[in-house]
């Protein structure tokens, strides 16, 4: 299950569980929209990998107690600031390759 992280691992904006600016790679790493055009180059910069829009658990109970109310959002902040410099080298030779052949 997704821990649906509370803010963009780079510049700490707040990313709601309902946010539709929230990106998350492979391993829910977790970034603004913003910062992965920007700076990331869609370029995870702990695995490599792309992204994609990081899904909305539903906030009402449709079926089965699947929604927020029984799996809340995460509340644990990661703010890890990318290494600007370091991450356009690392960033260099992966953004090349589409995320599906990485
Ligand atoms: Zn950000
Ligand atoms: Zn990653």
């Amino acid at each position: 299950m997704l821990e649906i992280r509370p803010a963009c691992e780079n510049c700490n904006k707040k990313l709601p569980p309902d946010s539709a600016e929230a990106r998350i790679c492979s391993y829910e790493c977790t970034f603004c929209a913003e910062c992965v055009e920007t700076v990331l180059d869609n370029v995870c910069p702990n695995c490599g990998g792309g992204f994609t829009s990081r899904p909305i658990r539903p906030a009402n109970n449709w079926k089965g107690d699947n929604f927020l109310g029984t799996n809340p959002a995460s509340t644990t902040i990661k703010h890890r600031p990318v290494d600007r410099a370091e991450h356009g080298r690392f960033a260099a030779k992966v953004k090349r390759i589409p995320p599906h052949e990485r």
